[in-house]
């Protein structure tokens, strides 16, 4: 992906005058990435009182391009967020991620997004952090959690300067070496990195049209190899990392030149490098998502290949099931068992991705087997249905979750539609939970005070009436006002008095 601009940051002094240190937090969140910043933003859309405590005092000078997928495009737009991401990144056909095979993106997904958004990670951390701030969460910098004991009220949380802050919950959002999830003993089991990739941004001294001609021939046997041009002569360069045996210490410029002359033949001429990293395929999942008052979210709960560019969509998006939920929980109202549906939930979602991200690293392969696989899959993504899956499986727009027998749209998100009152993303800005009736003779009750209600006959909808959680997903179908306050009570609780 080509990299658009980047923004200036304001430096940590700065952000921490624009957020005090309060002493009582409702919810401690450790890591300030996106998963942590998206999370303090919903939370903050329930005036729940949320610290989030960030080991690094500077933002990571990084600029890795990733991309959002329709799921993601589409939560953004739900909380008026959209507009001001897109206008910092750049979109491309959503299909082509599948194990990078590249097939025409099928007509009529069913996304008012149907697009991938590619945004450099900083960029993204920085918009979602900002937002979150204005929404009234508050940002510490420089400051790592250590440690921390949970008892029946809350949990006293431990930072690297041996400051103790106490919240009624925690939740690690701290990255894949996560501190909350060792200290809290929950198991990661799983793989560890078998097939190590060099990746980096740098000069190339070779002519353009030789770079892309030499790149096409070479990939059509090194899946994992390229050089894609930014502009200004800059290149995004990816090369096995296999000839690198020091899996400890930074990549240099000369082992990309090594590994280049060792996959092309020659290095390109690359030099003046702006950065250079290295990952890894380790694939591993959290044991458990929630051990009492603590709770792990994003790369804390699980980590895999970035072949498809799912991890951070997926950790964004446990942020938004986890929101509403943690916040109901805060507010009194959550039914008993609301919070524990959140690794109910997710944890099924996340084990989907690591496992298809695994097939992906075998069809990325160059041994004679799985390149067999790989040009029958391709052959097979030539039917629509195929194609059409795979892209709805990356894009998480497929995912359903399990709320029992009942309709196919039951448990999946609902697309974004046209009403009288406006589009209907743009209704769920507040993170309330939305009856949307073609019935006009229903009612929600006593529970307007967390759940809205819309009436519009013509509404584009194969059933009578929908009842939506606050993070878009179809709670309820039906016409029947008993069944919808049994399911009201389900999802939001006891109604007010
Ligand atoms: C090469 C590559 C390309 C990728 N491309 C994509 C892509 O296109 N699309 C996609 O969806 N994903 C992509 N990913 C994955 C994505 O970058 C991660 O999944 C994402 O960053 C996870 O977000 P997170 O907030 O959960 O964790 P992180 O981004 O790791 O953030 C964790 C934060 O916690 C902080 N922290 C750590 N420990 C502590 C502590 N003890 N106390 C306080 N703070 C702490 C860290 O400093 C960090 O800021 C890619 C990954 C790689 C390696």
């Amino acid at each position: 992906m080509d990299s658009p601009q980047f923004t200036a940051r304001p430096s940590s002094d700065s952000r921490a005058e624009r957020a005090p240190l309060g002493l009582d937090f409702d919810v401690i969140i450790a890591g300030c990435g996106p998963t942590g910043a998206m999370l303090a933003a919903e939370l903050r859309l329930h005036d729940v009182r949320v610290l989030v405590l960030e080991k690094e005092t500077e933002p990571v000078s990084f600029v890795r391009i990733v991309g959002l997928h329709m799921r993601s495009l589409e939560l953004l737009a739900m909380r008026g967020l959209l507009d001001r991401v897109r206008a910092h990144g750049r979109q491309r056909p959503a299909g082509g991620f599948f194990a990078a095979i590249n097939k025409p993106v099928p007509q009529g997904l069913d996304s008012t997004h149907p697009y991938l958004l590619g945004i450099p990670q900083p960029v993204l951390v920085d918009l979602l952090e900002d937002h979150a701030i204005q929404q009234g969460a508050q940002v510490r910098r420089g400051r790592a959690v250590t440690g921390f004991e949970q008892d029946d009220e809350g949990v006293t949380v431990e930072l690297a300067d041996g400051e103790q802050l106490r919240s009624r919950y925690l939740v690690g959002c701290d990255g894949g070496r996560s501190t909350v999830r060792k200290v809290l003993g929950v198991g990661f089991p799983g793989e560890p990195s078998r097939t190590e990739t060099l990746m980096g941004e740098m000069e190339v001294g070779a002519p353009q049209e030789e770079v892309i001609a030499k790149t096409a021939e070479l990939r059509e046997t090194h899946h994992r190899f390229w050089l894609r041009p930014f502009g200004g002569g800059v290149y995004s360069v990816v090369v096995p990392a296999a000839g690198v045996s020091d899996r400890a210490k930074p990549p240099t410029l000369e082992d990309f030149r090594q590994q280049l002359h060792a996959v092309a033949g020659t290095d390109f001429g690359v030099h003046s490098p702006r950065w250079l990293s290295r990952f890894g395929d380790a694939t591993r999942l959290a044991e458990r998502y929630r051990v009492g008052r603590v709770l792990l979210a994003g790369d804390a709960a699980h980590i895999h290949p970035p072949v498809g560019g799912q991890g951070l969509n997926l950790g964004v998006q446990d942020a938004f099931n986890l929101g509403w939920k943690l916040a109901a929980q805060i507010r009194g109202w959550a039914p008993e068992s609301l919070l524990d549906t959140y690794p109910a939930e997710r944890r099924p979602v996340a084990e989907d991705v690591l496992d298809n991200t695994r097939a992906q690293m075998e069809l990325l392969s160059t041994e004679p087997g799985p390149r067999a696989v790989r040009r029958l899959l391709t052959e097979l993504m030539d039917f629509d249905e195929v194609n059409r899956h795979l892209i709805e499986k990356i894009t998480a727009i497929s995912v359903r979750y399990d709320f029992g027998e009942g309709p196919d749209l039951l448990g999946r998100r609902l697309r974004d539609i046209d009403l009288k009152q406006g589009r209907l993303y743009d209704l769920l800005q507040r993170g309330r939970g939305l009856l949307l009736d073609r019935t006009e003779r229903l009612t929600v009750g006593a529970w307007s005070d967390r759940v809205d209600h819309l009436t519009d006959p013509t509404a584009a909808l194969d059933v009578p009436c929908v009842l939506l959680r606050p993070d878009g997903h179809v709670a309820w179908i039906g016409d029947d006002q008993r069944d919808l306050d049994s399911h009201l009570a389900r999802w939001f609780g006891r109604p007010a008095d």
